[in-house]
């Protein structure tokens, strides 16, 4: 029997709706879905191969043990009872601070998965949960609180809509246009703006090859000086007197602090800082001031770099003071599907737990990732001993991973949840199979407020799930039972579900009251979502109406100079040239064909790009006499890596750029992944010294390394 099934890629946050053709129970196609109203028809080339995913020979179908150094299969009663057991038991002799959880990616997109593994921690009482937030995004956030005072108020830019479009560390043609935001047509919408002759200037390191498509003007800039560069701007607008005189008057304080912050910053100054013309800082300073409808975005490129929060800091007050906030054309705020919840007052808040390790605060209810294998290794009380890691790869994808190694190596218990045996799970006890997106019903992701418009879908199974694989809510429901905690740590909702099973319900009505205990108080009901298989727009993209009412700053005002960031940002300092030849910056890269740790293992993936590299300029190959595939050995403070060179002239002289996620050098269940491994370049980010001081994020971009022709071990 052939049918086509309605549904949604879950791989990032675009949450394209496709088209799956179903042959006797067996997934034989994926196509984009043109009736749905947010991807209209839009699918990459990852949602397009899922299905080599979903019957990888690879893939891990039934829970397995370590048993004298190899994997033994088990059943799920006897893999969650001695789990639960020996969790019982650290909790008991060791307090609850002794277990941790990691939320990785793979959780990020199926909210049952990531509220139960949060809730799990919260319902032990263990503040210790760690996310990809704090390797790639945390900084943005932090800085939309200490602009904004909500570190949820993400502005989504109007790439359809904007006359100037000013992009910052980005590359949004490999992104797919998104770093948290829903925008799955960023492309046929920047294409229609450009054709009414809306301008793009991209600034990185290393040419965005992949989007210079959709790019007027690209300017090559030093690593790790993003917030120099913005300053100028501001500089420039300011003294040139081009701000939004009318909308900073209104709803901004703080901008005589700014002006006095910016001064220094000349178009010369920012030059000898950035290495951009100071003729062409004012030019990108004038044209987007004067643009009346334009955005600046900072991605991954500024926000994983060493002052994070405060290049993040920069971009939003350069939208602020130029009335782009909240505005067509500029950056849209999304309301969100849940209305957000007013902030506790000061009194009734709740002493915020501290990590032992660098005294981190738990912020977003998460400490930095960068603290994590110290957490493990540094004895005494509270030390962490247990680890339950979700749809994640920290092996891979955290700092200092030879630290790492051994930290894990150290473990009482590790448990991944995960559809792989991979390289975190090579330390593990226990590995429990999950099903992919396609084995179990959802809701796409945007329970948080970053959609381009308000857009919700609901999607069924598409297929039974595989072998003995389950879904996370699955996994967790069995976890909580074991430890005598109610479902998703809520009394009335264990009720329901309890009553469910003893009707001999499935999995799809306990998903369906877990959603809607999820989606309580949404502006959309399950039972409306599910009448709209294609998904629903289910309210109107509005402006104005986001500042200053959803402003989280006392005052409700948007602070152009946070007293929190005012020292820090006079003390900020350049980065200054060690003087050796062989010196260089290192910044991370990505590709469309993989998302971060993922999808290594899917043939028709590999064959866009079979490894990583080491890229860096012509100009320096030819000083340090290396050939284009020969290899290299690039040194750090904290380790070294052994890459084969790519040589080119599309990245900045100076800068070595090694896209992250790779080394599958680990005895994983990933065969075709381990055949060409590549390096990870985490092992050459210190995880202590060059964190954001705000957030405890690591430095994949900005940390300085030496790189020497051959490989030296
Ligand atoms: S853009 Fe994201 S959601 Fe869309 S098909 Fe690609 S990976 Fe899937």
């Amino acid at each position: 029997m052939i049918e086509r099934k309605i549904s949604f890629c879950r791989i990032c946050e675009c949450s394209c709706g496709v088209v799956v053709t179903v042959e006797d129970g067996r997934i034989v196609q994926v196509e984009p879905d043109r009736e749905n109203p947010l991807s209209a028809g839009h699918l990459c080339i990852k949602g397009k191969c899922f299905p080599e995913v979903v019957y990888d020979p690879d893939r891990l179908l039934h829970p397995v043990k370590r048993v004298d150094g190899g994997w033994q299969r088990i059943g799920w009663a006897q893999a969650i009872d001695e789990i639960g057991e020996r969790l019982a038991h650290l909790i008991d002799s060791n307090g609850a601070r002794a277990v941790a959880g990691y939320i990785g990616g793979g959780a990020a997109f199926y909210p049952p998965s990531w509220q139960l593994a949060a809730r799990f921690l919260r319902a032990i009482g263990s503040p210790n949960r760690f996310s990809p937030a704090t390797i790639d995004a945390i900084n943005w956030l932090r800085a939309c609180e200490g602009v904004l005072g909500d570190r949820a108020l993400i502005g989504i830019p109007e790439w359809g809509d904007a006359k100037y479009m000013l992009v910052i560390g980005a590359n949004p043609l490999t992104t797919n246009f998104s770093m948290l935001q829903v925008m799955p047509r960023g492309l046929e919408l920047v294409r229609k703006a450009r054709q009414r002759g809306a301008k793009v200037v991209m600034v990185n390191p290393r040419r965005p090859v992949e989007s210079m498509g959709i790019t007027d003007e690209h300017l090559f800039i030093v690593p790790s000086t993003d917030v120099f560069f913005v300053m100028g701007l501001i500089n420039v607008i300011l003294r040139e007197a081009l701000h939004d005189k009318e909308y900073v008057a209104s709803y901004c304080s703080g901008l005589e602090t700014l002006r006095e912050l910016v001064a220094d910053y000349t178009p010369e100054a920012t030059e000898r800082i950035t290495g951009i013309p100071a003729d062409k800082v004012v030019q990108v300073a004038r044209d987007f001031a004067r643009a009346r409808g334009a955005f600046a975005i900072a991605h991954t490129g500024v926000s994983m770099a060493p002052n994070g929060t405060l290049g993040e800091w920069a971009v939003i007050v350069l939208n602020a003071i130029t009335g782009n906030l909240d505005r067509p054309g500029g950056l849209y705020f999304d309301p969100g599907i849940i209305p957000s919840k007013p902030k506790a007052a000061p009194s009734e808040r709740r002493p915020v737990p501290v990590s032992r390790v660098r005294d981190y605060r738990l912020y977003g209810s998460e400490f930095p990732c960068s603290i994590l294998a110290d957490e493990i290794l540094m004895p005494g009380e509270g030390q962490i001993r247990a680890l339950i890691v979700t749809g994640g790869n920290p092996m891979l994808s955290f700092p200092n991973a030879n630290k790492l190694e051994r930290a894990l190596d150290q473990l009482d218990l590790l448990v991944c949840i995960d559809r792989y045996v991979n390289e975190t799970a090579t330390f593990a006890d226990y590995v429990l199979p999950a099903t992919t997106f396609f084995e179990r019903p959802d809701v796409s992701w945007p329970l948080t407020p970053t959609s381009a418009v308000p857009f919700l879908q609901w999607a069924d199974r598409v297929i039974e799930p595989l072998g003995e694989s389950k879904t996370e809510l699955e996994i967790f429901r069995m976890l909580y039972q074991r430890l005598g905690i109610p479902l998703m740590n809520h009394p009335g909702l264990e009720e329901e579900v309890r009553a469910a099973e003893e009707a001999g319900e499935g999995i799809e009505a306990i998903s369906d009251l877990v959603f809607t205990f999820l989606m309580g108080g949404a502006r959309v009901s399950l039972d409306e979502l599910k009448q709209h298989p294609h998904g629903l727009i289910f309210g109107e993209k509005t402006f104005g109406q986001s500042i200053p009412d959803r402003l989280g700053t006392p005052d409700k005002k948007i602070h152009l100079a946070p007293e929190e960031f005012v020292e820090p940002i006079r003390q900020l300092e350049p980065p200054v040239p060690d003087g050796q030849d062989n010196s260089f910056i290192l910044i991370c890269r990505r590709f469309l064909s993989s998302f971060n740790t993922s999808y290594h293992n899917a043939p028709s993936l590999r064959k866009v790009i079979d490894e990583n590299f080491a890229e860096i300029s012509a100009h320096d190959a030819g000083r340090l006499d290396i050939a284009d595939g020969e290899y290299v050995t690039v040194q750090s403070k904290v380790g070294r890596v052994i890459a084969k060179a790519k040589v080119s002239d599309d990245i900045a002289p100076g800068v070595v750029a090694i896209p992250h996620g790779w080394g599958h050098v680990y005895e994983t269940s990933q065969r075709l992944a381990r055949q060409t491994p590549g390096v990870n370049p985490n092992v050459l980010i210190d995880d202590e010294a060059s964190c954001d001081p705000f957030t405890g994020n690591p430095a994949q971009n900005g940390t300085r390394v030496w790189v020497t022709k051959g490989a030296v071990v």
